[in-house]
């Protein structure tokens, strides 16, 4: 039986990203994916690498730093995937936040970004609002700009996979994660692939099944910790009709929520909403009034989109957050990642629940730090801030 140091479920942004890490530190280690790369939530995203202005509103601090930290290392290793882009913000007579908090925010934003050339912010000149994809100028008192990063998510997933088979990491896919087996040292891990029953061993199994992370961890015997989590779905819908001056970042006519209206392939997409999701993982799909909820922002910040309805819809998916169980609204709840083990100081298990798309680097790391006591010392063979992801193939 094959036996690894390290054997990761789920080949999303941050099983590929735990895969590079314990490659990088020397450990053999193995990627069961059940699909594809990023078939789950890291193709669904809204494809941001960024610090995450709102969440200055709740006061995540901490995690607005390490994303802002992130966003300048994906913009020197991974030039080739990830994009600075000019974000706008309109601020009309009744839109919620005035521009001295906006500006307030983005001052914070830059302090918290170290000040460098990439968390430069101010208004737009009246001069120039005819730039703006014909963006709404009725009751329009002030647009401010600043800078964040796009990407294509699941590219980036695969890129950092590629990296990490570089390294020597394996790849079981498709192969699904059926059932594993907790003895003393070690995890006896069993998987399906190719109509065919698996089995390695691992001294540590990771748990990067996204919103599937709960199925996956109770498959695990003796039973172990599972946080209570929620499932909240998030829809996007893309339009044939291109913006290109940059991203915008809008208040929902309907609800004041946060939207994000952005250039995507020559073509617009929107998104997201916040659905409360009870079902299977699986069947999550865009529902036809998040369809609606999105156009009626399209419609109102882009007189040009005046006309647009659901039938225009090109292409249209919905992922799922994973975030702490909580009565408050989605929006408001933490964005922080949580990491569970099986047992403390020697973890077996290590479960990712949540997290961002932009912190996949500094999650892994942790991961890394956290089960480090259950492998052996290894040569070192790379550090994953200085390894370059490519386009890939
Ligand atoms: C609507 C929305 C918008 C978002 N926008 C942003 C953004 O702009 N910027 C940002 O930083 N973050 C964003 N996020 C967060 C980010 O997308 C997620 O945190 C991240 O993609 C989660 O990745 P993951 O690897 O944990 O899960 P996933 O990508 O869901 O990966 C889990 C994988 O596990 C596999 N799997 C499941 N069961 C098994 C099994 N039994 N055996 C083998 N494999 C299995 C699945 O097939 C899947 O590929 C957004 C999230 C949502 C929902």
């Amino acid at each position: 039986m094959k036996q690894y140091d390290v054997v990761v479920v789920g080949g999303g942004i941050h099983g590929a990203g735990v895969l590079q890490a314990a490659a990088a530190a020397g450990h053999s280690t193995l990627l069961i994916e059940r699909l594809g790369l990023a078939s789950g939530t890291s193709s669904r995203s809204s494809k941001l690498i960024h610090g995450g202005l709102r969440y200055l509103e709740s006061g995540q601090f901490a995690l607005v730093r390490e994303s802002l930290r992130e966003r300048a290392i994906h913009l020197r290793i991974a030039a080739e995937l990830v994009e600075l882009k000019p974000f706008f913000i309109p601020v009309y007579r009744d839109t919620r936040r005035r521009p001295w908090q906006l500006k307030l925010g983005l001052w914070m934003y830059a302090l918290l970004g170290g000040f460098d050339a990439s968390t430069r912010f101010g208004a737009v000149p009246k001069r120039e609002w005819p730039s703006l994809d014909g963006l709404k100028t009725q009751g329009l008192e002030a647009v401010i700009r600043y800078h964040d990063a796009q990407t294509d998510d699941a590219l980036l997933t695969r890129a950092v996979v590629q990296s990490a088979l570089s390294l020597g990491a394996e790849l079981a896919m498709p192969a699904s994660f059926t059932r594993a087996t907790l003895t003393e040292d070690a995890v006896a891990v069993v998987y399906d692939q190719n109509g065919s029953s698996m089995e390695c061993t691992a001294r540590v199994l990771v748990n990067a099944a996204g919103p599937w992370a709960p199925h996956v961890g109770s498959a695990i015997q003796p039973a172990i910790p599972i946080p209570d989590v929620d499932l909240v779905q998030g829809a996007h819908i893309v339009l044939p009709f291109p913006v290109t001056a940059g991203i915008y970042y809008v208040e929902s006519p309907t609800d004041g929520r946060a939207v994000f209206v952005m250039p995507w392939h020559g073509a617009t997409l929107i998104g997201t909403t916040e659905t409360p999701y009870r079902g299977e993982p699986d069947k999550v799909h865009p529902l036809p009034e998040e369809e609606e909820y999105l156009l009626a922002v399209a419609r109102h910040y882009f007189p040009g989109f005046g006309h647009l309805t659901r039938e225009h819809i090109t292409q249209r998916f919905a992922g799922l957050r994973v975030l702490p169980a909580a009565t408050q609204a989605a929006f408001d709840r933490s964005r922080e990642t949580i990491f569970t083990a099986d047992r403390e100081p020697k973890p077996r298990v290590l479960g990712i629940y949540g997290g961002k798309l932009t912190g996949w680097r500094a999650a892994a790391a942790h991961v890394l730090e956290r089960i480090s006591v259950s492998l052996p010392a290894r040569p070192r063979r790379a550090a994953t801030d200085q390894l370059i992801l490519r386009r890939p193939l």
